[in-house]
């Protein structure tokens, strides 16, 4: 998991997995252990993830 600031300088966690971004470090670490013991996303999960554009 990976901590970044985005261009809005807010706190961002980024899943290393899937690489959906979290502004939540226990959202992304849920996220983080779904993806690499399921290989897949879990929509519980990544409907909390930031959508950019
Ligand atoms: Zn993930």
């Amino acid at each position: 998991m990976a901590k970044t600031i985005n261009q809005k300088h807010q706190i961002v966690y980024t899943c290393s997995e899937c690489k959906m971004k979290y502004h939540d470090e226990a959202t992304a670490k849920k996220c983080e252990a779904w993806c690499k013991k399921n290989k897949s996303c879990n929509l519980d999960i990544i409907k909390y993830a930031i959508k950019e554009k």
